[in-house]
């Protein structure tokens, strides 16, 4: 449960959204830009809460990478999604995400894409997204990947690269690291996640997180979606909010990153 949001009814506390906006100008204190990446998983199922959080990014002009997982898109749901991408244009990452986003490990931490199978398995689970995803979105389909859980096996990331992918994107510190054709962009806040025990703790956290993805000058940003209630969204639109009006922040992408060469 996310304890960061009990103190949020209709609107952000005065002295979160000054919190918020001190973490802001201090991680750009001294650059001359900072980039800030969201990516918000498991897409795929049209819904009240898919619609709300991306009108969000796109009313504010900010960028969003989509993480899809393949079996979950099918033509109609797309044909759902589509005008999304239309009107998001270049603001939208959609790169895959989980083939069936289910564990395969049968002790440790959860993964779709660890130790726990055979690599031929893996490797045709990468192949059949990749083939799902570029026939049902086309040219909308940039090539990067996020593992469910933010996991994944070296292995993984060399079939990666002979499948022509671009990049990855983790949590901050995963290990192993990717091979040297493969970009990684780290996420180090998450929105809906926090094992902290009180509100308090968790927001110091948070801040953290925040201040600490500023500090590598690429900072990346968890959510998701279909987890979010309406504290959630009311700390997300802040959040946006904060962000566009830093003249400092660059919101970028994994395409925009890529293409900056970063
Ligand atoms: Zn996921």
């Amino acid at each position: 449960m996310n304890r960061i949001y009990d103190a949020i009814q209709d609107r952000v506390p005065a002295l979160i959204q000054q919190r918020l906006e001190q973490t802001l100008a201090r991680g750009v204190e001294g650059k001359k830009e900072v980039s800030v990446f969201f990516r918000a998983d498991d897409i795929g199922v049209p819904g009240h809460n898919f619609t709300r959080m991306v009108n969000l990014f796109l009313g504010y002009r900010l960028p969003l990478c989509l993480a899809v997982v393949p079996t979950w898109l099918t033509r109609q749901r797309w044909e759902t999604l589509e005008p999304f991408a239309e009107k998001g244009g270049k603001l939208l990452c959609w790169h895959q995400h989980g083939w069936r986003h289910c564990n395969h490990e049968t002790q440790g931490k959860k993964q779709e894409f660890g130790p726990g199978r055979p690599a031929s398995t893996v490797t045709r689970d990468l192949e059949r997204g990749k083939q799902r995803l570029e026939d049902l979105l086309n040219r909308r389909f940039d090539r990067f990947f996020t593992p469910p859980w933010n996991r994944c096996t070296r292995e993984t990331m060399d079939c990666l690269v002979s499948l022509g992918f671009d990049g990855i994107s983790r949590s901050a510190g995963s290990r192993p690291g990717p091979p040297e054709m493969l970009k990684e962009y780290s996420v180090h806040v998450d929105l809906h996640t926090r094992k902290e025990k009180s509100a308090a703790l968790g927001w110091d956290a948070f801040f953290n997180e925040l201040s600490q993805g500023m500090a590598t000058g690429v900072c990346g940003v968890m959510l998701h979606h279909r987890r979010m209630d309406e504290p959630s969204f009311i700390f997300l639109e802040s959040l946006l909010k904060a962000v566009a009006a830093q003249p400092k922040i660059k919101g970028v992408t994994f395409a925009t990153l890529a293409a900056m060469g970063a």
